[in-house]
């Protein structure tokens, strides 16, 4: 078999010399090929046709030096090289096996008749290295995969000791390998997981037997992280364990995915809940409330009675003003077509602006100081919101962020932009949440300030920056303080400028109001309003009639209920509303679930929306901005 053959390749232009090793190598091993060529210029062709095994040069050629068939610049050398010479030389020797070569040796009669043994001994030797080179060569990959892996990867002896941790352990955990060696895994335990785990992931592995399972450990830098792992024996040759590998992946990022996600269907859950409660609730306190009244009305003389009915009263509205907060909590969909642009920076000087003299007032009392830093608030887009409720979400996170400061403190404030989004940061240097609190924050009636606390502020915060398809977020440590993290959708419509109750000065009018609703008592209490402040004010109760009450006469208000029942698809009022000289202002009067979607498809197109129950104080600053502009 040609294949099996050892190939050798003699460079040798003496043909006396040629024969010499024909003869030689005919005699010992019938194994052997000899291919000969003459010069360097044929050694190379034939080179590139075939590999030998050996290669046998003659130092001096007619064309060069033997030892040139090896390139100075290849790091690997092709082949063996053996280079005999006529003269031994140790300057060339010496030159010759620093280029490669595997040996040199002088032609003389004894070299010739031991080259077969020479020859079996370069053979041998060069395959050892090669495979001592290929082992080398695995071992280089081998360790740069460990190296740059993307899981970290702990090796220890049987005793659990660390003997190797790779870059990307260093990089999670923050302990390079110096200060890991020697030491147990142990010393990451976060004392988060019950002892069980590690008794039985030792259990397995000892048993030879590979282990998977989660972590939740505990950095240098003492953050917490979670990781899973699969941790194996490693044997030697007899099958004795001699080490243990774990692969370990970071699942931080995907373990906080899926608590949020939890929370967000465990809220979505206590939402049905509060709803119905709150629904029931209120028409009882209706009743009660309205009886109470009733009563009130018709005893105004006998004076105990009296104060046990206003008590009554009184103690239904406060039950009133907790269903409102657990109506704040119930997200509804689809309300954020009724949303205005706001700036959110003058809302949060606003809200200070609020809660400040009481806050003051307390801190006085208590001979403490609260800062105040707002330094940090840029220039940023408006968003979409409903300015009653964003300013209900700021006050809530103020008051528990000034509550948590029992010492005083600083309050401070940071907003910024992010593509279509804004974002706004409120911090406090207070007592912090326990991660336990901070899971249940949000949670209606979870409350950590029994008996004062009611546990609804936060509950409202989350349902209304759901409402306004934000996203609402804690981050606290303990006796260090905490930052509330507000998420809004940006817009680029102008803002109305927001206006405080108290810049309004009521000259504004006579207007001519309309107000479309079917439902009496708020029909009178509108109409009170209006007639109050000097204002005309006509009540239809059906779409059909404001459509006449239009084409007949001016009006500079409408105010349309538009959950109202009955009188078709009301297409017409849009139509009517086009064929004005002069378009009136429109509202929307909406009630606190927004289930009157169809308006949308009026293409009508309001100016402001009313919220019921009605804030007065709100419809004033709303009529104040709309009409103030009015012959601009
Ligand atoms: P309440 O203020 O009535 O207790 P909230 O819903 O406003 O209810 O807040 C719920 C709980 O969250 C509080 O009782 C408190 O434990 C915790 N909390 C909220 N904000 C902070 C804060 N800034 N610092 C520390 N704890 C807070
Ligand atoms: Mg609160």
């Amino acid at each position: 078999m040609e294949n099996s053959k050892t190939l050798v390749l003699l460079v040798e232009d003496k043909e006396n010399h040629i024969e010499s090793v024909r003869k030689v190598f005919k005699l010992g091993c019938e194994r052997i090929r000899l291919d000969v060529v003459r010069n360097l210029a044929d050694a190379r062709t034939h080179l590139k046709k075939f590999t030998p095994h050996l290669v046998i040069a003659s130092y001096v050629l007619p064309d060069g030096k033997g030892i040139d068939l090896l390139s100075t610049h290849k790091a690997r050398v092709p082949f063996p090289l053996l280079v005999l010479d006529k003269h031994g030389d140790t300057e060339v020797a010496v030159d010759v096996i620093k280029r490669g070569a595997v040996d040199y040796r002088v032609k003389s009669e004894q070299t010739l008749s031991d080259l077969p043994h020479i020859c079996e001994k370069i053979l041998r030797e060069w395959g050892e290295n090669r495979a001592q080179n290929r082992i080398h060569k695995q071992i280089l990959v081998l360790s740069s995969v460990i190296q740059q892996i993307s899981y970290s990867i702990i090796i220890t002896d049987r005793s659990g000791d660390i003997e190797y941790v790779n870059p990307k352990f260093t990089q999670i955990t923050g302990y390079t390998l110096e200060e890991s060696i020697g030491k147990n895994p142990r010393f990451l335990k976060s004392g988060k997981l019950s002892p069980n785990i590690y008794q039985d992931m030792w259990k397995t592995i000892m048993s030879g037997k590979e282990w998977r399972g989660g972590f939740c450990n505990r950095k240098k830098s003492s953050e917490l992280y979670w990781e899973s792992a699969i941790i194996s024996p490693i044997r030697d040759r007899e099958g004795a364990i001699t080490h243990f590998v774990a692969v370990k992946e970071d699942i931080t990022e995907q373990k906080r995915t899926e608590e949020k996600l939890f929370q967000s269907e465990k809220l979505k859950s206590l939402g049905i809940v509060v709803s119905g409660i709150a629904h029931e609730f209120n028409n009882i306190l209706a009743i009660i409330k309205g009886y109470a009244q009733f009563l009130e009305m018709y005893h105004q003389n006998e004076s105990e009675l009296k104060v046990g009915l206003s008590t009554i009263s009184k103690a239904s509205d406060d039950g009133a003003a907790i269903v409102r907060r657990m109506k704040d909590f119930v997200t509804a969909d689809g309300s954020s077509m009724w949303f205005e642009s706001v700036d959110i920076n003058e809302l949060i000087k606003h809200s200070i602006d609020y809660l400040m003299p009481k806050w003051k007032m307390i801190a006085r009392g208590k001979g403490i100081g609260y800062k105040v830093d707002m330094k940090s608030l840029k220039d940023v887009s408006a968003v979409k919101g409903t300015p009653s409720e964003l300013r209900e979400v700021l006050i809530n996170i103020i008051n528990n962020a000034l509550e948590a400061m029992p010492n005083g403190g600083t309050l401070s404030f940071r907003s910024w932009g992010k593509g279509k989004k804004v974002f706004v940061a409120i911090s406090d240097t207070g007592r912090g949440m326990s991660e336990e609190v901070q899971k249940r924050m949000f949670d209606p009636f979870f409350t950590t300030r029994m008996p004062e606390g009611t546990g609804l502020g936060m509950s409202a915060v989350y349902g209304i920056i759901k409402r306004h398809n934000g996203e609402v977020s804690v981050e606290s440590q303990l006796g260090v303080g905490s930052t509330i993290l507000l998420e809004l959708q940006a817009t680029h419509k102008t803002v109305h400028s927001i206006i405080s109750p108290r810049s309004i000065n009521d000259e504004i009018g006579p207007l001519y109001v309309l107000v479309v609703e079917d439902e009496q008592e708020t029909c009178q209490l509108l109409d009170k309003f209006f007639t109050k402040k000097g204002h005309n004010v006509k009540c239809v109760n059906s779409r059909n009639g404001a459509v006449e009450l239009l084409k007949k006469e001016k009006f500079d208000l409408v105010l349309i209920n538009v959950a109202l029942k009955g009188d078709g698809e009301g297409g017409d009022l849009v139509k009517v509303f086009d064929s004005l000289d002069k378009r009136p202002k429109i509202g929307f009067m909406i009630d606190w679930r927004d289930k009157a979607k169809f308006m949308k498809s009026e293409h009508l197109k309001e100016d402001f929306v009313l919220r019921k129950p009605f804030d007065f104080s709100e419809l004033s600053i709303t009529i104040h901005v709309l009409f103030s502009n009015l012959g601009k």
